[in-house]
C-alpha cells in the first residue's frame, strides 16, 4: 500500500508532464508545418562493404525550432504520426530527396522512410510515381525503407502498393530489422531487395556473442534469398570488420559517415549550429 501511494505521487505527476510536454510538440509541429521553413532533410550515407563506395544515402528529417533548437525524429516523428501530420511530413521528405538526388553526380540511390500512415492511406505508388516523373530521378535509384510494424498494420494493402513500386524498379527495404514483430514470414511475403539490420544487433555484438551471430544469420539469410544486408549503426572500426565478416554486404553509422545537410543547406545549417 505505502509503495502504491509512492509510486501513485511519482507516477502522475510524469505522466502529466508526458502528456503536456507531447501537447506543446504537437502544438508547435502544426506552427512549423504549413512552411517548413525549419525542416530539413540530411542525408546519411549507406557504403559497399567491400569498397567502401557509397551506393546509397538515406533522407533523415531533421526540425530545428527557433527557441527549443533541434528536436529529434524518435520525438517528433510518433507525434506527427498521432496528430495525423505524417503524410505531409513524409510527402515533404520525399519530394526533397527525390528532388535533391536527381541532380546527385555519383548516382547513389536514396532512401527515404515510409510511415505506417503513409502505407495506408495515400495511394502510395501514385504519389511515387508522380514525384519520379517530377524530378527525373529514375526508379532503380529510389528505396522505399519499411519496418514490420508498418507491414502489419494494413498487410495486403501495403503489400499490393509495395509490389507495384517493385515492379516499376524501386528497391524495396525492410528497416530495423530483428527487432518489434519480427517474423520470417515477412521475408516471404514480400520480393524486399534489402534487409536493413537493427544497429542495436550490431553494437551489441561488442559484447555478447548472441547478438554477433543473429548478425551473422540475417546476412547468411540474406544470401540464401539473395538479398543485401546492410549493418545499421556501424560506430567503430572493429564493428565494421565484424559486419563484414559475418557477411553483410552493405553497411551505415557514424563509422561512414554522420547525416549531413545538402549543400543547398549547408550555409543555413551552418549558421544555425554556430548561433
Ligand atoms: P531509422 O530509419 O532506423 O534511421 C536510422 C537512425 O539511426 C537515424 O536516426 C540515424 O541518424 C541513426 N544512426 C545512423 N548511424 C548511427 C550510428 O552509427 N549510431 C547511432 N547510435 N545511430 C545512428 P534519426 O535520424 O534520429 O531518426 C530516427 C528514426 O526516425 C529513424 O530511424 C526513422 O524511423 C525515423 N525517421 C527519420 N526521418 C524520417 C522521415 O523522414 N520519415 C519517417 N517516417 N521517419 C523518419
Ligand atoms: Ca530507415
Ligand atoms: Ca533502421
Ligand atoms: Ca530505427
Amino acid at each position: 500500500k505505502q509503495g502504491g501511494k509512492g509510486s501513485y505521487r511519482v507516477f502522475v505527476p510524469q505522466m502529466k508532464h508526458k502528456h503536456q510536454r507531447r501537447a506543446s510538440l504537437e502544438g508547435l509541429l502544426r506552427e512549423a508545418m504549413p512552411h517548413k521553413r525549419d525542416m530539413f532533410v540530411f542525408y546519411q550515407p549507406i557504403v559497399d562493404l567491400t569498397t567502401r563506395r557509397v551506393v546509397a544515402r538515406e533522407a533523415l528529417i531533421r526540425w530545428h525550432h527557433p527557441e527549443r533548437g533541434w528536436i529529434s525524429p524518435g520525438d517528433f516523428i510518433p507525434v506527427a504520426e498521432e496528430a495525423g501530420l505524417i503524410q505531409e511530413l513524409d510527402a515533404f521528405v520525399f519530394a526533397t530527396a527525390c528532388r535533391e538526388a536527381a541532380n546527385w553526380q555519383d548516382g547513389a540511390i536514396v532512401a527515404t522512410n515510409v510511415s505506417a500512415a503513409c502505407l495506408g492511406l495515400v495511394r502510395l505508388p501514385d504519389l511515387v510515381q508522380a514525384e519520379l516523373a517530377r524530378t527525373g530521378l529514375p526508379p532503380a535509384r529510389l528505396n522505399i525503407e519499411v519496418t514490420e510494424t508498418a507491414l502489419l498494420r494494413h498487410e495486403a494493402d501495403s503489400v499490393r502498393d509495395l509490389q507495384t513500386l517493385h515492379e516499376i524498379g524501386v528497391g524495396i527495404c525492410l528497416d530495423d530489422f530483428g527487432t518489434g514483430f519480427s517474423s520470417l514470414s515477412h521475408l516471404r511475403s514480400f520480393p524486399f531487395d534489402k534487409i536493413k539490420i537493427d544497429g542495436s544487433f550490431v553494437q551489441d555484438g561488442d559484447e555478447r556473442d548472441d547478438c554477433a551471430a543473429i548478425v551473422r544469420t540475417l546476412a547468411q539469410l540474406g544470401r540464401t534469398l539473395g538479398v543485401e544486408t546492410v549493418a545499421e549503426g556501424v560506430e567503430t572500426q572493429a564493428q565494421y570488420e565484424r559486419v563484414k565478416a559475418d557477411g553483410c554486404t552493405l553497411g551505415q553509422g557514424y563509422f561512414f559517415g554522420r547525416p549531413a545537410p545538402s549543400s543547398a543547406d549547408m550555409v543555413r545549417v551552418g549558421e544555425i549550429m554556430e548561433a
